[in-house]
C-alpha cells in the first residue's frame, strides 16, 4: 500500500492574538489517498482556509501530526520543507494571484524561477502548460487582457508546472460566474480523472462540491461529516 498523500492526526491550530490564544482547529483527523477529489465545505470562519494553509505548509499546526506524501512535515527543516512543497503541491486561490506586469507565460513559469533551468526552457514548459489549459495562443498577453475564468486557468497552469501530485484550491470559483465556474471545475475533473492528480478544494457552493467524490464538512474547527457528496445533499 502506498502512503496517503495527506495524513493528519489530532491537529490543532490556535492563533495568538492580543486577546489571547484563539483555538480555530480543534482536533482534526483526516487521510486522503492519491487520486481522490475532495470538497471541503462549511460556514465562514469554520477554519477551512486555516486548514488549507496548513495542508499547503504555508502555516504550521499548534499541535498534531501531518504526513505529506509520507513525510512528517513538522520534522523537516525550511529547505527540505520548501522542496517537498514544490515537488508535491500546486496551489490555486480565489483571487488568482497573478503578477499584473508579467505576461501569462512568465506568470506560469514563476514557480520555476529557483530551479536550475535556463529561462528559455522554463518558458517552453510554461507554454506547454498554457496549451494544456487552452490558452496557448495568449502566452504573451497580460492578466488584465483576459477574463476572470481565463486568469484562473493561468493560475491552474502555474499550479501544474511542477507536475504536482496534489492540487489545493481555496474557493477557486468564488470570483467567477456559474458558467465559468463550471468550466473551471471541468478542468479540475479532467486533471483528476486523466492525470490522477489528487484535488482538495474548498467551496461554499453545493453545486461545485458535486464535482468531487468525497465531501468533508467543517463546523467550528471540527469535521462534522466525511463521506459521499450526494448523501450529504439528500
Ligand atoms: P474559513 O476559511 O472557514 O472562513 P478561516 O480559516 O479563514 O475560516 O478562519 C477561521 C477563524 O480564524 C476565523 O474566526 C478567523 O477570524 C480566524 N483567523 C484566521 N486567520 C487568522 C489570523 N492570522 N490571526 C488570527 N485569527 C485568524
Ligand atoms: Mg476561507
Amino acid at each position: 500500500m502506498t502512503a496517503p498523500v495527506i495524513h493528519i492526526e489530532r491537529l490543532h491550530k490556535n492563533y495568538e492574538t492580543a486577546a489571547g490564544s484563539v483555538p480555530v482547529l480543534k482536533g482534526i483527523d483526516l487521510s486522503i489517498n492519491a487520486g481522490e477529489f475532495v470538497a471541503i465545505m462549511g460556514p465562514s470562519g469554520s477554519g477551512k482556509s486555516t486548514f488549507m494553509n496548513i495542508l499547503g505548509c504555508l502555516d504550521e499546526p499548534t499541535t498534531g501530526r501531518y504526513l505529506l506524501n509520507g513525510s512528517d512535515v513538522r520534522s523537516l527543516n525550511g529547505d527540505a520543507l520548501a522542496r517537498l512543497r514544490n515537488q508535491v503541491i500546486g496551489f490555486v486561490f480565489q483571487g488568482f494571484n497573478l503578477l499584473p506586469r508579467a505576461d501569462l507565460a512568465s506568470n506560469v513559469a514563476l514557480p520555476l524561477l529557483y530551479c536550475n533551468e535556463k529561462k528559455h526552457a522554463r518558458l517552453m514548459r510554461a507554454h506547454a502548460m498554457l496549451d494544456r489549459v487552452g490558452l496557448g495562443q495568449h502566452a504573451s498577453a497580460h492578466p488584465n487582457e483576459i477574463s476572470g475564468g481565463q486568469q484562473q486557468r493561468v493560475a491552474i497552469a502555474r499550479a501544474l508546472i511542477n507536475h504536482p501530485k496534489l492540487i489545493l484550491a481555496d474557493e477557486p470559483t468564488g470570483n467567477l460566474d456559474t458558467k465559468t465556474g463550471d468550466e473551471i471545475m471541468s478542468l479540475f475533473k479532467q486533471l483528476n480523472q486523466e492525470d490522477g492528480i489528487t484535488i482538495v478544494l474548498v467551496t461554499h457552493e453545493p453545486d461545485i462540491a458535486l464535482y468531487a467524490h468525497r465531501l468533508v464538512k467543517f463546523v467550528d474547527g471540527l469535521i462534522t461529516y466525511d463521506g459521499a457528496v450526494m448523501a450529504a445533499h439528500t
